[in-house]
């Protein structure tokens, strides 16, 4: 039973179709059925020694190597980098290889890709945190498979049931992170905060609530929480729903508080990002600190200069995914800081604990070493109402004392809002001497770029 049960975590894939795929998972009674037994599998795996979960880490890896050595651009790689595929010490081996970053694969190009024959392929832009685009592909098979595994395997998920798979059960306020991979499963409102001041918004919203009472709500933070306003005020119940996925844009505490009491629902945190998938889940015994997805994920935090940090000490964090074949994912630098615990966490889960510290990229820099993150003078913009005045808003710094706003402006935008977002900004960098710059731009200057709200010092 034990060995199924191994199995099942180190080749997921081997019992599915190979046309699953995350367009054909709404009401598919053989997705459904062969995730169950994974996700079982992985609620026992996040109990099993460290060492248990170690072998299984380097038994994928040595899948992993061979299945990319097929690959001219591989090959060569593990022969510059003299990388065995047979080696026993596995982990030793792993550190041979140089850490990469987004630069590396946008200057590789299309050459890092593996096209095998039975490999479903999928491509998507990621903008990233200092918006210049990146392409990545996925396998659309093993990436929905290690999705939804390591989604549903989440404590909160403990008691789903995985009929939900039958039908629609996310409402989404705003077309966020989730969409791309329930997208059949989603209720899309694409709204802003200020369509809800709106009665008849509102009430079509409840209305969908009403048809998955164990569902889900997801959305941007703006949304969500303005949407939690109006239901306190409306004293409007949500029976039975499971969880609340905010986006990545992030809430304080006191909000998150509010929206859980308001929803009845605990707010799912979770690391991911599109290159590497889950990466880690929030303990709920533990808010703040997360558990590594260790059965798929081998987490590295480095230094500067790449060299390797002990526990506690934060750096950057580099991402080793056992299960990206297409695309492979090996001592990848994610763009976020974070920090390795020691502590063993309470709720008894072996699962290594991190701390992630957000993008390292988003905050602005001052020459005298004082760091402001970038969300909160976005969250500031927004609470001043400004998201309906700029159909698009970024803020870049040129230098240390020099910033620039590049404003797409809506019809409601008037030169006050200039006077109003340097005050904004002045206030929250202290009173800093600081000049600011804003720049006008029509919306067809964006096309196909999703550029990102901040533009760190180069
Ligand atoms: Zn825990």
């Amino acid at each position: 039973m034990e060995n199924c049960t191994e199995d099942l975590i180190i080749r997921p894939e081997k019992s599915f179709k190979p046309s699953i795929n995350f367009s054909n998972l709404l009401g598919n009674s053989h997705f459904a059925e062969n995730l169950e037994p994974i996700i079982s599998s992985l609620r026992e795996s996040q109990y099993w020694p460290l060492s248990k979960l170690e072998q299984i880490r380097e038994e994928r890896f040595r899948n992993l190597s061979h299945d990319i050595r097929s690959s001219k651009f591989w090959s060569e790689y593990f022969k510059k980098y003299a990388i065995s595929t047979s080696s026993s010490e596995v982990s030793e081996e792993l550190l041979k290889f140089p850490v990469i970053n987004r630069n590396d694969f946008r200057n590789w190009g299309k050459n890092v890709f593996i096209y095998q024959k039975d490999l479903n392929i999928f491509k998507t832009i990621t903008s990233g945190t200092s918006g210049t685009p990146l392409e990545i592909i996925l396998d659309k098979k093993t990436a929905s498979i290690a999705y939804f595994s390591f989604f549903f395997r989440n404590p909160i998920f403990e008691k789903i049931d995985l009929g939900i798979l039958n039908r629609k059960f996310i409402v989404s306020l705003g077309n966020h992170g989730l969409r791309r991979w329930f997208r059949d499963f989603i209720y899309l409102f694409s709204i802003s905060p200020s369509d809800l001041e709106k009665k008849e918004v509102r009430q079509k919203i409840y209305k969908q609530f009403e048809k998955i009472p164990d569902g889900m709500l997801g959305g941007f933070a703006s949304v969500v929480l303005k949407f939690a306003e109006y239901a306190a005020d409306e004293k409007i119940k949500f029976p039975g729903l499971s969880a609340i996925k905010i986006s990545s844009e992030g809430i304080g505490l006191n909000d998150r508080t509010f929206i859980e009491k308001t929803f009845g629902a605990p707010v799912l945190n979770e690391l991911n990002c599109s290159e590497a998938g889950m990466i880690g889940f929030e303990c709920p015994e533990n808010l703040g600190k997360f558990h590594l997805n260790a059965e798929r994920i081998i987490m590295e935090i480095v230094g500067e200069n790449n060299e390797a940090l002990g526990k506690n000490k934060e750096g950057k964090i580099i991402i080793t995914a056992l299960d990206r074949i297409a695309m492979p994912i090996i001592r990848y630098e994610i763009g976020d800081r974070g920090k390795l615990l020691s502590e063993i966490c309470r709720c008894g889960r072996t699962l290594p604990l991190f701390e992630f510290t957000g993008r390292q990229n988003n905050s602005l820099i001052f020459s005298d070493g004082k760091k402001i993150r970038s969300i909160i003078i976005q969250s500031a913009l927004i609470k001043s109402g400004l998201a309906k005045k700029c159909n698009f808003i970024q803020l870049k710094q040129l230098n240390p004392y020099d910033f620039q706003f590049t404003i797409i402006p809506s019809p409601l935008y008037s030169k006050e809002d200039e006077t109003k977002i340097r005050v904004i900004l002045t206030n929250l960098t202290e009173n800093r001497k600081i000049k600011i710059d804003f720049e006008y731009k029509n919306i067809s200057d964006l096309k196909n770029n999703k550029p990102s709200f901040f533009v760190p010092l180069q």
